[in-house]
């Protein structure tokens, strides 16, 4: 099925220059760009996109994360797009995703790093963890005329 689904390239990978190989991984897959933009949000917004985490004991950490620099905020379409893209994105804890995946690859954080230290994981990526969260995210970030409907050229070899 195809479907889109939201991914934010967090302040990190931004000031690190790594939006380029990150966003090539996805084109390289078959994913297709629909939107996308640069945008450094607020602690309003952030409270409004992370708003199943608010009342957790890190939120305040990635709270002063995801302000912390601007993000680049991408639609992606594709045959199961979100369950591809989290799976290429790896596991939240950069210590236990695999290599290969853009946390694995990338990140070095644990759970217990981040936590002593009051901070945030950083990992590079946000990702929709399911189709409603991602109809949510995208409308969330994204108005209609922001996001475009075009044929890529490879479409016909991934659908
Ligand atoms: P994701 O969907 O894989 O990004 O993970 P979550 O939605 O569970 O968490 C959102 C973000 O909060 C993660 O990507 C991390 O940056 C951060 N985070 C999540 N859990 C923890 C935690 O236990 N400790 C700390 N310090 N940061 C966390
Ligand atoms: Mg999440």
């Amino acid at each position: 099925m195809t479907q889109k689904t939201l991914i934010l390239l967090k302040p990190d990978a931004v000031e690190r220059g790594l939006c380029g190989e990150i966003l090539h991984r996805f084109e390289r897959a078959g994913l297709k760009i629909m939107g996308m933009k640069m945008v450094w949000i607020d602690k309003v917004f952030a409270a409004k996109h992370y708003d199943a985490h608010v009342k957790k004991d890190f939120y305040k950490s990635l709270e002063e994360y995801i302000t912390s620099g601007p993000v680049l905020a991408i639609v992606l379409e594709g045959v199961s797009a979100v369950t591809i893209v989290r799976k290429m994105g790896g596991d939240t804890e950069p210590k236990k995703s695999l290599p290969g995946t853009i946390r694995g690859d990338f990140a070095v954080h644990s759970y217990d790093y981040a936590d002593n230290k009051g901070i945030s994981i950083k990992n590079l990526i946000h990702a929709s963890g399911t189709a409603k969260e991602a109809e949510a995210e995208i409308k969330m970030w994204f108005s209609d005329e922001e996001l475009h409907s075009y044929e890529a050229v490879h479409e016909k070899h991934t659908r």
